[in-house]
């Protein structure tokens, strides 16, 4: 593993445990129990709150269209407070490019109609063995800061009869990072997708990301990276954890 590298072993169920270690955060936060200080916190250790990305009820009863006019005027209203002059030709079409890129790119995978659609086949040929994709490249964003977080998500499965394409798991991990997101829960997301999908407990995901907000700002640290991971099934027990981190680390 590379050095400065945070992880982080994160289970909804409770079989799992979590540390950290060489890490540059704010550990020795003064206890404050002011909202602005709550919210510093949050952001500073990037705790995610839910499983479930917190969404309104009423998060899609108006259109994209309806969005996207929304986000331009407010994201306008934000230049021009920061000083910038809108009538400039390169700032222009800034506002409406964000809303667009907010919509129909980076947050797109808020909405449920844009999820992946799976088809399954039988597995007659290698029935029992492991699956794993890695290095699938991804870009998400950071919910407590709105900038980039990016990295590799390898994920693997033991079939228990079905498959889908490899360009699935891909489609599945790009629909979950194109979201406002922590890590810890794109990790648990594109896990649990893949059990429901695939119809067995026994999926892996792990995670190794670089967040923007760490880096060029608060601790700025350069060089850590964060690794998350999820093992569900058969992946808890210590061969099969081995043998799928083998294949992640093993560049053949
Ligand atoms: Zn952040």
């Amino acid at each position: 593993m590379k050095q400065n590298e945070i992880l982080l072993n994160f289970q909804p169920n409770g079989n799992g445990h979590t540390h950290k270690n060489g890490h540059a955060h704010h550990c020795e936060h003064q206890p404050d129990h002011s909202i602005e200080a709550l919210i510093d916190q949050i952001g500073d250790e990037h705790i995610a709150t839910s499983c479930d990305t917190p969404l309104r009820a009423d998060a899609f009863a108006i259109d994209d269209a309806t969005k996207i006019a929304k986000i331009e005027e407010h994201f306008r209203q934000i230049m021009e407070i920061l000083g910038l002059d809108l009538t400039d030709d390169s700032l222009r079409g800034t506002p409406h490019r964000v809303a667009k890129m907010y919509v129909k790119e980076i947050f797109s995978g808020l909405n449920p109609v844009n999820k992946p659609a799976v088809k399954l086949f039988d597995n007659k040929f290698q029935y029992g063995e492991m699956l794993v994709e890695r290095d699938i490249t991804f870009y998400s964003n950071c919910e407590h800061h709105f900038v980039p977080i990016f990295g590799r998500a390898h994920v693997a499965y033991i079939s228990s009869g079905k498959v889908i394409g490899l360009s699935k798991l891909n489609r599945i991990v790009q629909y979950f990072a194109r979201r406002p997101q922590v890590q810890e829960r794109l990790t648990n997301q594109i896990a649990i997708e893949l059990q429901q999908v695939l119809q067995t407990e026994d999926v892996a995901v792990l995670i190794d990301a670089t967040h923007m907000c760490v880096c060029s700002r608060g601790v700025q640290d350069v060089n850590s990276t964060t690794v998350t991971s999820f093992y569900g099934g058969k992946f808890r027990q210590e061969a099969v954890r081995s043998e799928f981190l083998k294949y992640v680390y093993q560049k053949a």
